[in-house]
Parts: structure tokens; C-alpha cells; sequence
């Protein structure tokens, strides 16, 4: 067992000072003054330390993505340790616009994988177009037979990338995707990549007025990469929608605009939008393509995991949003939405997923998945097989 003594509690709800208590990978006790024989427990003095729950990073390219420049700019897959560093615990994998040398068999290989090295790991079925490449002949029976398939995506819209799924190809596939996460207990959530199309979020929409499908199947992201899609995204939140932001960046993106995802919590927050209904999400292991003025591809880089709390700090740091409001959108929130029963809050029963930070700089200083510590001390001590 693990007992970390006197940390203060953001739960994500700032909850005060206690103790936690793991074991058997789930968080056995939480309350003030657990005493318990050294000899069965390892301690943690949390003194001066946070304790929040392990983050949740629901758009993850985990076995890589990228292509867009050809086959040398495929991305590399996610290594343990940048998962570990980022303080993430929980991750859902997904394919992009490549969904033919990217296969989900192979998608769900490395989501085991991870899950085998000490991560939670969870998946989108299918990838950019519609219709779907599946596991089974469905995305129903995908969401019914296995485990960690939560929910579809990211299927592309309002991209000069993505399949042009008409309204009602769209429509069917949400429709699929509710019944299979009601059959199967879970979210049978859409996850929808917003490209910088002039459409943005009209066929999202369309979706709600048109069918009775609710705000709560979809979950689009990139939201904030552009003004004018930020701003639609504003009004779609406040009627009720649930908005994603992306946190892997580079300069000339923010230099054309994209909004940086402190700034669009603190933005969304003022223009009166549910706290409960923004989610901040990696696209880590994402290509970044940088194209000049001519379009051509001037330099690629690589979405990071690391980048997600990081956007949190920032949150908190610069734009002044309080800790546990901002903590929900990596914890609570995704847990909510996608259902992940036993995440992103901390309460005894729960997963023993804990991140500790120093509350001076918001440092991640240890990470513990499952109840294993994966980086005490910020001194990672889990590695992936082959790093
Ligand atoms: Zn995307």
C-alpha cells in the first residue's frame, strides 16, 4: 500500500488537507490523520504538496499519426515516459487522417501495450472518413465486444482533409454511435476534428436541430484553432455543446491565430459557458505541419502529451483561472463525458490515479498510476520497453 500524508486535497474540487491511502490500485481511504504501520505501507510526505487526480487526455495518437507529407512525415508512437512527464494516466487512442497504414488492430495492440507498461488506455474506432473502418463489421458491435472502444473519430469535418460526409452519412453515424454506447454501457461519444473550413461547426448544428441525437454524443475539437471557429464555439457551448481545445502548438500557428487554450478556458469561462462543458485534450503524437504563405510544407513537428497540463498551468498561471476549475477540464469533465467510471476525480473507491504538484510553480513532481508511482520527486521511474 501507499499512503500519502497531509496533501492538500483539489479533488478536483478543492476538498483541504488529508491523507490518501492506495492500494490494490484503487484509492482505499481518503481522510485526515490515516494511521497505518510503516511495515504495510510505503509513505509519501505531501506536505507541501497538491494531490489531484491523474490527468485524462482523450485525443492521443498514440501509435502515431501524421502522413499528410508523405510517408516520411508518418509520426513517431508515444513513449511511456512522455506520458509519465506529462502527469497523464489515462489516454484515448485514435487514428487521423490515415486510416489505412495506421489499422485499428494496430491501434488497439498499442493501446495494450501502454496499458500493460501502466497507463488506462481507451480508443476512437475509425479514423478522418466516413463511412468507418472498424474493428467488427460495426461500430456498434466495436463499442459492444471491446473493452477499451468508448466512442468514433476523429472523424474529420470542415476540412479540405476530411471524407465531405454528407449530413445524413453523419447523421447515421452518430445515430450508431448512440446505440452501441447504450447497449455497451458506455459514451458511444463522437469525437469530431474541426478543420479551419468556412462550415465550421454548421453540421454539428444541424445535427442537434435536425435529429434527436444530444449535445452530449459529440465532442468536436481543435475549437480553438482558429477566431472565427473559437468564437462559434463560444455560442455552441453556451446552447448547451461541449467544446474541446487543443494543446500541442507551434509558433505560426499561434501567430495565425489559433487561440492559446489558457485564453480560450478564461474567454469561454467570461462569456458565461458551463465550466462543465470545456475539455482540454494533446493531440499528442499529431503531426504539426508549418506550410509557408505558398503552401508549401516548410517544417513538421510532433504533438506532445506533455503539452496538456502544461496549458492548465498556463490557465492558472497567466489568465488567473482558478486551480480547480481548470484542473476539471483534463480530470472531471472528460471523465463525465466520456464515462470513464473510476477516473479523473479523487474519492475513496476510485482509481488510484494521483498527481502531486508543488504549488509553487505547479511543477509535476509525482506521478502515481494505478497505484503504482510511475515519477516521484520528478525523477521519472518507469520507462517504456525499448526507450
Ligand atoms: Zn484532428
Amino acid at each position: 500500500m501507499l499512503l500519502i500524508k497531509n496533501a492538500e486535497i483539489f479533488a478536483p474540487e478543492a476538498s483541504g488537507r488529508c491523507d490518501l491511502l492506495l492500494g490494490g490500485g484503487q484509492i482505499l481511504r481518503m481522510e485526515a490523520d490515516i494511521r497505518i504501520p510503516r511495515k504495510y505501507c510505503e509513505v509519501i510526505d505531501a506536505r507541501n504538496l497538491l494531490a489531484v487526480p491523474g490527468f485524462i487526455d482523450a485525443h492521443v495518437h498514440i501509435m502515431g499519426g501524421g502522413g499528410e507529407g508523405g510517408f516520411k512525415t508518418r509520426t513517431p508512437d508515444l513513449q511511456l515516459t512522455d506520458a509519465i512527464r506529462g502527469g497523464v494516466t489515462t489516454v484515448v487512442g485514435c487514428l487521423g487522417t490515415d486510416g489505412y497504414t495506421r489499422t485499428m488492430p494496430a491501434l488497439l495492440a498499442k493501446a495494450k501495450g501502454l496499458e500493460e507498461e501502466g497507463l488506462t488506455t481507451f480508443l476512437y474506432s475509425g479514423s478522418y472518413g466516413v463511412p468507418m473502418r472498424t474493428l467488427f463489421g460495426t461500430l456498434e458491435e466495436d463499442l459492444l465486444f471491446i473493452d477499451k472502444v468508448i466512442g468514433a473519430g476523429e472523424v474529420a469535418i470542415s476540412d479540405h482533409r476530411s471524407s465531405q460526409p454528407t449530413f445524413e452519412a453523419l447523421a447515421q453515424l452518430a445515430g450508431t454511435a448512440r446505440r452501441g454506447g447504450m447497449l455497451s454501457g458506455k459514451a458511444g461519444i463522437v469525437n469530431l476534428h474541426l478543420g479551419d473550413g468556412p462550415r465550421g461547426l454548421e453540421m454539428l448544428r444541424r445535427l442537434l436541430k435536425e435529429t434527436e441525437i444530444p449535445a452530449t454524443q459529440f465532442l468536436p475539437t481543435h475549437i480553438n484553432r482558429n477566431p472565427s471557429l473559437f468564437e462559434e464555439g463560444i455560442a455552441y457551448a453556451k446552447s448547451g455543446g461541449f467544446v474541446d481545445f487543443t494543446t500541442s502548438t507551434v509558433q505560426a500557428y499561434l501567430d495565425d491565430g489559433e487561440v492559446p487554450c489558457g485564453e480560450a478556458l478564461r474567454r469561454m469561462l467570461e462569456a458565461g459557458v458551463d465550466p462543465g462543458h470545456i475539455t482540454f485534450t494533446s493531440d499528442g503524437q499529431g503531426s504539426l505541419p508549418d506550410f509557408d504563405a505558398q503552401g508549401h510544407l516548410r517544417g513538421i513537428s510532433v504533438g506532445r502529451v506533455t503539452t496538456l497540463f502544461a496549458a492548465v498551468r498556463d490557465a492558472v498561471q497567466l489568465e488567473k483561472v482558478p486551480l480547480d476549475t481548470a484542473l476539471r477540464v483534463i480530470t472531471s469533465n472528460p471523465a463525465h463525458l466520456l464515462k470513464l467510471r473510476g477516473k479523473g476525480h479523487l474519492a475513496a473507491g476510485l482509481d488510484a490515479d494521483v498527481v502531486l504538484l508543488d504549488p509553487r510553480n505547479l511543477e509535476i513532481h509525482t506521478v502515481i498510476a494505478k497505484g503504482r508511482p510511475l515519477m516521484k520527486a520528478h525523477k521519472p521511474l518507469a520507462k517504456g520497453i525499448f526507450e
